[in-house]
């Protein structure tokens, strides 16, 4: 729901400032309409029907994956695509640990143009509001329970930071706590020095994908203006600051950035002989979800080959679960398909 809109429409009736938190309590809890906030005058549930519409968005199309993974594609009010992901975990005896994650867009497309990336091809279309933002959590929160959110759908958020940091104040309201909140960066530097100063305690997610800076440049130009050395320089200073390990999220990409002189080349980047490095990074081995782009998926063996060349030299890493492949659920995929 347009907070803003919801702040004037209940001003300009003389309304008492409790009435926006009593709304938005409501909605965080994942009521389905105005109708259901009983502790609000009918008349004031009607007359926010009519002036303030529940959601920003509205729901293109949703599909769901055998895995439970459920994809939603949007349309802001000015018909701009994004799109959002509930990743649902199993629960402890099946191996998982039962987590409800949103992955979140921050912009409709993105103005970078990283090379393997869905969205990247696409135009960028706009910021998208700390509004827009949180109504993609509240349409999964209607749905379910949720508890963790990543900000590595549509968009870089460094980019459009004082939106997304105004939506991550609100969401403990819907269940998900800061320290559970990643936000995932190409790299921005300004942005990650701004998280440093920022006191919540948000995870910071660095997307890496090469250890060499020739080769970064290629897959993500912005290489070139924020070289990854400075950008590494940027997150110790994070990590100085905050103590709060950095994600450092690696696609796997066959034949390009999956070989064990590169995983061994990524090693001597992140684990220097300081004290602290080995507690600094984590490595998510990301397997490549096609898009239109030449590139091809690692295999699964390349993958684990890579994972086990990290440890071996002293740096933590995990494969990511590949969720919902079969309903286009990589960054961008669906949204660019529409468009
Ligand atoms: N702009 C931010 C957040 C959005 S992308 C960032 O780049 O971090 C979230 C993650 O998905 C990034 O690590 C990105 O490189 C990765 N990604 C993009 N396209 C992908 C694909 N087709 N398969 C797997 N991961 C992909």
């Amino acid at each position: 729901m347009d907070l803003q809109l919801l702040d004037q429409t209940l001003a300009a009736r003389g309304e008492p400032r409790f009435r926006a938190t009593q709304v938005w309590r409501w909605a965080a809890a994942g009521v389905a309409g105005y109708e259901a906030m009983t502790n609000l005058p009918k008349a004031l549930r009607e007359e926010l029907a009519k002036e303030v519409p529940f959601s920003s968005l509205e729901v293109r199309r949703e599909m769901s994956a055998r895995d439970g993974t459920v994809k939603a594609l949007f349309a802001t009010a000015d018909g701009r695509p994004l799109e959002a992901v509930l990743m649902r975990y199993r629960n402890p005896p099946g191996g998982g640990d039962g987590r409800r994650s949103i992955c979140l867009s921050s912009q409709s497309g993105c103005p970078l143009t990283c090379t393997f990336c869905a969205t990247g091809a696409m135009r960028f279309v706009r910021n998208l509001s700390a509004s827009e933002i949180l109504d993609q959590a509240l349409h999964f929160r209607r749905q379910e329970r949720v508890d963790h959110c990543v900000f590595m759908g549509m968009g870089e958020p460094l980019l459009n930071l004082d939106a997304v940091l105004a939506a991550c104040e609100r969401l403990p309201d819907l269940g998900i706590s800061h320290r559970r909140t990643a936000i995932s960066t190409v790299g921005w530097i300004p942005g990650i020095e701004r998280l440093t100063e920022c006191e919540l305690p948000l995870r910071l997610a660095l997307s890496l994908h090469a250890a060499d800076e020739a080769l970064r440049s290629e897959l993500m130009p912005v290489n070139e203006r924020y070289p990854l050395h400075e950008v590494l320089g940027a997150c110790r200073a994070h990590y100085a600051r905050k103590r709060r390990r950095i994600f450092v999220e690696y696609v796997m990409l066959a034949g390009v950035n999956d070989r064990y002189e590169q995983a061994v080349a990524l090693t001597k980047l992140l684990a220097p002989a300081d004290a602290d490095a080995p507690r600094m990074f984590k490595v998510n081995l990301i397997p490549f979800n096609p898009t239109s782009s030449p590139f091809k998926g690692s295999s699964r063996e390349a993958i684990a080959a890579f994972k086990a060349a990290l440890e071996e030299h002293g740096v933590q890493a995990t494969v990511r679960l590949t969720r919902g492949r079969d309903i286009d659920a990589a960054c961008g995929q669906l949204a660019a398909k529409a468009a």
